[in-house]
């Protein structure tokens, strides 16, 4: 449909790039049918863009979305499996247009522009969809065979140096499909980074390029390649990736798949962002943290939160020959009352193994846990200010090491 508006309106319409991808890797694997056709599409038309989104949203009834900064559009369609499919619309430099008698030539020389502007030879073909020429694929740059290889490829030797988030991207797009960066983009690559390329990128920006690295079902492989690769030292100038540091992150993801699993409510309001930087940065001295933190926007009380955390670590450390201190429920009740639910996923990174366990059930405990007596209640029997807190403190405790029973809290008072 989208195609036959591009007829009304006589400009020519495609569908590019990741769209175009997935439907061929879809339309390649179908024996297995390990891969579906994607639900958000890129359109490029040559010419106005904006009034192609219009028109398109009129006829579809489909809700519009301007964003005239970037001179593109959005259409949020439903579709007949009640389905919202986002369209989002660009339009393909016009300025390459030349004489109406070689309009052929620039058409195709426009979209082509388009295309060889974009990161990776994957993401670099389109498929037209005017009706008339349906289906029909531009692939100007070998495109579909580094497709088949499972090749990443960039179009222009500057390419990273034009764009050095495109760093993050290619190893995200290498470990998604298990595809290979070509030899000579590696080498350019590596190149960008050693030159100090990532550092010029806004933090934002990376920020945006690591989350949704961490959004991939398996973000450890892409962590391992950055690591390797000397992309997390270039990102985070204290951090040197090494064995230690490789199995705290991998700890931290199997923590989660637990917390996931057994402790949900701990992660709300979690961002694994967060978490996985108190890794990263837990080795950091403190001037560097300030100028890290302030770069990728992280809270204003990330420090304090990880060194309070560091300094709770250090302190179990200690206790760790204390077995009688650290198998009762109320110990971790101490070293973490106050925390945060990222603070407390971050401790459970770090704890030794044989505490993990308990921690765990006092988590559980701690969770459910209610009194059945208030700070009302003690103010009747005569207790004053901060002894109220230091006794339910004290209530609390003997109800997670199980001195007391649930509704046993009015005789301790
Ligand atoms: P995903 O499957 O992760 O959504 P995608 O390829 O759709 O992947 P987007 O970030 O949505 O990724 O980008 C859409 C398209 O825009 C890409 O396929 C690529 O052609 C182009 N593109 C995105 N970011 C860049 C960039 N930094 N430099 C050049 N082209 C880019």
């Amino acid at each position: 449909l989208i195609g036959l508006y591009g007829n009304e309106l006589g400009l020519n319409v495609y569908v590019v790039g990741g769209f175009v991808r997935d439907l061929l890797l879809a339309i390649n694997s179908k024996s297995n049918g390990t891969k579906s056709i994607p639900y958000d599409i890129d359109v490029v038309v040559e010419g106005d863009g904006l009034l192609f989104g219009k028109y398109v949203a009129k006829q579809l009834r489909a809700k519009y979305v301007e964003h005239p900064k970037f001179h593109t559009c959005s259409i949020f369609y439903r579709n007949g499996e009640n389905k919202i499919i986002r369209i989002d619309i660009a339009t393909a430099r016009t300025e390459y247009y030349e004489e109406a008698g070689e309009l052929p030539k620039v058409e195709l020389s426009t979209i082509k522009k388009d295309l060889y502007r974009r990161d990776f030879s994957i993401n670099a073909m389109a498929i037209k969809i005017n009706s008339g020429s349906f289906g029909i694929l531009m692939d100007f740059f070998n495109c579909k065979k580094d497709l088949e290889e499972g090749k990443i490829r960039i179009l222009y030797p500057l390419s990273f140096i034009e764009d050095p988030t495109r760093i993050l991207r290619a190893i995200r797009f290498e470990q998604r499909f298990g595809f290979e960066i070509e030899p000579n983009t590696l080498t350019k690559l590596e190149e960008a980074v050693e030159n100090g390329y990532l550092e010029k990128v806004t933090g934002m920006r990376i920020r945006e390029e690591l989350e949704k690295i961490l959004e991939e079902p398996q973000p450890m492989k892409a962590i391992k390649r950055m690591g390797k690769l000397k992309i997390i030292l270039h990102l985070f100038e204290k951090t040197y990736y090494s064995p230690t540091l490789e199995k705290d992150l991998e700890k931290l993801f199997d923590v989660r798949e637990y917390f996931k699993a057994n402790l949900p409510n701990y992660l709300n309001k979690v961002r694994l962002f967060h978490i996985v930087l108190c890794v990263l940065l837990q080795y950091t001295p403190e001037e560097s943290l300030k100028k890290i933190t302030e770069r990728y926007g992280l809270p204003k009380d990330f420090i304090k939160n990880l060194i309070q955390v560091k300094n709770v670590f250090n302190e179990i450390s200690i206790d760790l020959n204390d077995k009688e201190k650290t198998s009762k429920l109320s110990y971790f009740y101490e070293k973490t009352n106050g925390f945060q639910n990222e603070q407390l996923i971050f401790l459970a990174v770090k704890l030794p193994e044989e505490l993990l366990a308990k921690y765990y059930e006092y988590l559980r405990k701690i969770e459910k846990l209610k009194l059945s007596i208030t700070g009302k209640d003690l103010l009747k029997k005569g207790y004053e200010g901060v002894q109220i807190k230091t006794k339910l403190e004290e209530i609390k405790k003997k109800l997670l090491n199980g001195e007391i029973q649930p509704g046993e809290e009015k005789n301790l008072i």
